[in-house]
């Protein structure tokens, strides 16, 4: 026997159905205890995440719904719950907790405003009452006052036109030789003009209050209420010795607004000057447009006994005079400028007086650039 020589051979025959079986069964064991254990732990899972996280949250759920539906008295037990969700359900009953302090609170803001407003609303139904109560009473005022009105309207100022109308025939046709008659009968008519003048600017006051003053809103030529103004007040400027001039610039030009309400607002102003100004002194009326915003003012300048500052205002409410004693010596009836501050509003014109006491007062009516003409 030499190295590398062959001396005989085994043969080894080893089944591989056998072999193949055996590794088989052995896979298929392996993979059903996979299976078997992999389903066991699935179910162990699903049963602690259902009964510490699911339940739990499902219970949370149904308590959110019944919040909805009103129900704030809310509590859940956080027994069998996971840490996490134990912590979410305290949270969840603390804040049922406040939502339900709010909500009673707020419930009780509700109840007392709502008393408050029942309250108020009667207070309010009694107010009405008084109101409707007053209202009739009003309505009967106004139906008074306007019978008044066309009383004192047909029952004075007819025989006060006539007292005066025959007073100037009787103290014209007076003989030269009977001047204390003439005297009188001067006296009567006077005094009764005067009493005309009252009576008019009462009326006037009335019907500023019952809202039926008429207003015409028509072209006007201040030049000719000038001429109208002079014309009425020259007499009573000659008879307290005050010079009455006037003066309106060429520029000056047509402006809409009442006629015979600007010539009496004029007049008004032009008398009280002519009244508080004493013997000598002078009264000027002009009529110019202001270059800055293209007005046309009216301006009644006197330099008599002025006005105090304190008064300046308070001149043109009703009846207020400044020397209001009976001893005062000048005729009035305090309604003359509270008559000018009406008419000067219906017409859109607007009123302002500068004065100092003894040294003259300058009253200047207004009238806006767009009430000129064209
Ligand atoms: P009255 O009929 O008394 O004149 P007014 O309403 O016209 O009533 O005027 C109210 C008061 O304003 C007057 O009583 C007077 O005291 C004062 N007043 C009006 N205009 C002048 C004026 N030009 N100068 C001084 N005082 C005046």
């Amino acid at each position: 026997w030499t190295l590398d020589s062959v001396g005989g051979a085994i043969s080894i025959v080893i089944p591989l159905d056998q072999q193949q079986q055996a590794v088989r069964d052995n896979v298929v064991r392996d993979v059903v205890y996979f299976l078997l254990i992999t389903l066991l732990i699935g179910a162990v899972v699903y049963a602690v995440t259902t009964i510490f996280v699911f339940r739990p949250l499902n219970r949370m759920k149904l308590a959110f719904a019944e919040m909805g539906e009103g129900q704030l008295v809310v509590s859940l037990d956080d027994t069998n719950a996971a840490k996490e969700v134990s912590r979410l359900i305290e949270r969840f009953n603390s804040t049922a907790a406040e939502l339900h302090t709010i909500y009673g609170h707020l419930e009780e803001q509700v109840e007392s405003r709502t008393d408050d407003l029942r309250k108020a609303n009667t207070a309010l139904e009694r107010q009405r009452d008084t109101l409707e109560h007053l209202n009739t009473e009003l309505a009967k005022e106004t139906q008074f006052k306007s019978d008044l009105l066309s009383m004192v309207n047909h029952e004075l100022r007819t025989p006060l036109t006539s007292i005066i109308t025959f007073a100037q025939i009787s103290r014209e046709a007076c003989p030269p030789d009977r001047e204390s008659e003439r005297h009188s009968w001067e006296e009567i008519e006077k005094n009764s003009q005067i009493l005309l003048a009252m009576i008019n600017d009462m009326l006037d006051i009335a019907r500023s209050d019952a809202g039926s003053i008429r207003t015409a809103c028509e072209p006007m030529d201040l030049g000719d209420i000038v001429c109208a103004v002079k014309g009425t007040m020259t007499p009573l400027a000659q008879k307290y010795s005050v010079a009455f001039c006037t003066q309106v610039s060429s520029d000056v030009p047509l402006v809409n607004g009442d006629f015979e309400k600007t010539q009496r607002m004029l007049e008004n102003l032009a008398s009280n000057a002519i009244k508080f100004t004493p013997d000598g002194g002078t009264v000027e009326l002009s009529i110019n447009v202001d270059e800055s915003d293209g007005s046309v003012r009216m301006r009644m300048a006197d330099d008599g006994i002025g006005i105090a500052p304190e008064d300046q205002e308070r001149i043109f409410e009703r009846f207020f005079q400044v020397d209001s004693t009976s001893t005062r010596k000048y005729n009035g009836s305090g309604l003359g400028l509270a008559l000018v501050r009406e008419y000067a509003a219906v017409q859109g014109f607007s009123v302002s007086v500068e004065s100092e006491l003894g040294r003259g007062s300058i009253f200047v009516i207004s009238i806006p650039s767009g009430l000129i003409v064209g």
